[in-house]
This record gives C-alpha cells, sequence and structure tokens, in this order.
C-alpha cells in the first residue's frame, strides 16, 4: 500500500492534501510548526522538525512512507535538501511540488539579490518607505538599516513586538488582491518591495500594485537546489503516485 509524505506549509501542499484525501489514500502532511494555527487539514497531519537528515530517514522507514512529496516553499531550502538526502538513502520515491518563480513583466522595476544579506545590503543609503514583504522570517537582519520606514505584513500576531524602531504592522493572512495592496502601498507611502520570489498567484498582488504605482522592488531571488523530479500541478503528482506505483517503486 503507498503512503506518501506530504512536506507543507504551502497553498499547493494543502491542494494535494485534498486530492489525496479524495482519492482516500494514505497520506501524512507534514508542517513545520511556525504558524501557530495552520488551516484544517483532510489528511492526518504531524508537526515538527524531523531532526536532520537522519531523523527523516528514520521516519520514512518507521512509517513505512512510499512516496515523499515535497510541497515546501520554494525558500524552505534545508528541508528540500534533506528530503533530497533522505529520499536517496531510503531509496524512496521523490517528487518536489512547487510554482514557477515570478518572471519581471513590462513596466516592472526589479532589482534582483541574491539572499538576505545581499539584501539588507542593499538597502544601505537613505532613509526609505520599504514594505518587508518576508513574513515574520528575517525581520531583525534588518535592524542594521534603521534608518527606513519598514511596513511589516504578518500572518499571525507575534507574540513580541518586533525589534525595528521605526515600523508598522499589519496582520492579515488575506487573500491579498491587487486592488488592496495598491491602497496599502499608497496609504502608507511605500517606495519600495522588498519580497522573495515566492511565485504563485496567492502572493502576486503586491507586485502587480507596484507595478501599477510605478514602485521599486528588491527581488530575492530563489536558493539553488540540487537536482530533483519538479511537478508544478498537485494533480501531476498523482499521476506521478501511478506512475510510480506501475513500476513498483
Ligand atoms: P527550512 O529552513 O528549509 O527548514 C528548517 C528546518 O525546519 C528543517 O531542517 C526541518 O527540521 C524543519 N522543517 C521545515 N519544513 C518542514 C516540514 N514541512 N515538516 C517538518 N519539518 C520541517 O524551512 P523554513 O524556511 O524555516 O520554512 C519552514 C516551513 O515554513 C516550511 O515547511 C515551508 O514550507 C514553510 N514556509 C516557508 C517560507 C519561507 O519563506 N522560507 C514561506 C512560507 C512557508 P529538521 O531538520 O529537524 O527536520
Amino acid at each position: 500500500m503507498p503512503h506518501v509524505l506530504l512536506l507543507g506549509g504551502t497553498t499547493e501542499a494543502s491542494m494535494l492534501a485534498r486530492l489525496l484525501a479524495d482519492r482516500g489514500m494514505s497520506a501524512t502532511l507534514s508542517y513545520a510548526g511556525r504558524t501557530t494555527l495552520p488551516a484544517a487539514q483532510p489528511i492526518p497531519v504531524r508537526i515538527g522538525g524531523f531532526g536532520g537528515v537522519d531523523g527523516l530517514v528514520d521516519y520514512l522507514r518507521t512509517h513505512r512512507i512510499t512516496h515523499l512529496v515535497d510541497a515546501t516553499h520554494p525558500f524552505a531550502a534545508q528541508m528540500s535538501v534533506h528530503a533530497i538526502a533522505a529520499a536517496q538513502c531510503s531509496g524512496i520515491a521523490h517528487v518536489a511540488l512547487t510554482r514557477p518563480a515570478w518572471q519581471a513583466e513590462e513596466g516592472d522595476r526589479w532589482t534582483h539579490v541574491a539572499d538576505i544579506d545581499a539584501a539588507v545590503a542593499a538597502l544601505e543609503g537613505p532613509a526609505r518607505r520599504v514594505m518587508l514583504a518576508l513574513g515574520r522570517m528575517h525581520v531583525e537582519r534588518f535592524m542594521v538599516q534603521p534608518q527606513h520606514h519598514y511596513l511589516l505584513r504578518f500572518v499571525d500576531r507575534p507574540e513580541a513586538v518586533p525589534g525595528l524602531p521605526n515600523h508598522e504592522l499589519v496582520i492579515d493572512r488575506g487573500p491579498f488582491t491587487v486592488e488592496g495592496d495598491v491602497r496599502l502601498m499608497r496609504d502608507h507611502g511605500i517606495d519600495l518591495v522588498l519580497c522573495k520570489n515566492a511565485g504563485g498567484t496567492g502572493a502576486a498582488a503586491k507586485l502587480t500594485a507596484a507595478r501599477q504605482l510605478g514602485r521599486q522592488v528588491l527581488m530575492i531571488d530563489r536558493p539553488s537546489l540540487p537536482e530533483r523530479a519538479t511537478l508544478y500541478r498537485a494533480e501531476d503528482v498523482l499521476a506521478w503516485i501511478d506512475h510510480a506505483m506501475a513500476r513498483g517503486v
């Protein structure tokens, strides 16, 4: 019997969980445990790290996992690297379910940086009004550029007030619309949007809003990962599971 371990934390993972449940397949969805109230899911959920590659290998064996689907966020590079290594080590089928990266369009004013360090360095200079669209993670790294006014948008209210001296915090789970993000950027006088190239539609509104308003975007490019099989639609993962089973994998 196939048993799928689905590494989640994304909309794609939730979509696949629904399809697996509809098919009556045995599957478990795994969260890192960063969000306090993850959305209810139609398949069993486990929460928390596995304890590195060895811990994941152990989990795959103990729970007789046959298919590992990595639907983590494109910036969750450590988990993805561990998934590749653990699947190889265990000899089980492994695939990534992700979304294509955003591409700049006509009218966009994007500057690309490689990572958070480069994004922090790129903010050297006079005070600006920055929409720091990185969620809760990495916010404290921007304390070394305290001259800016930062607009933060989090999914959950944080336990402690963010340490940035000059910031405003908006709590919003979305869904975000272009009209809403245009209003937000206007209301807060934003002149620069700083974000990760997450891809997908859920967080794209801010980019369209920035284009419409002629605002600059500092885009953090995706981390590079070792070669892996990659799919872009949850339906394709079901076909991949069927195919892998037909091959006896
Ligand atoms: P990461 O740096 O790649 O992972 C750090 C550690 O967290 C992993 O080594 C693993 O711990 C644990 N972990 C990560 N994802 C897990 C999962 N789905 N199930 C169980 N353990 C997991 O990941 P991250 O950037 O901190 O992201 C954490 C989670 O948030 C991911 O699941 C991701 O899909 C979601 N997320 C991330 C971002 C982002 O921008 N990075 C945005 C939205 C959602 P062990 O080594 O102990 O196994």
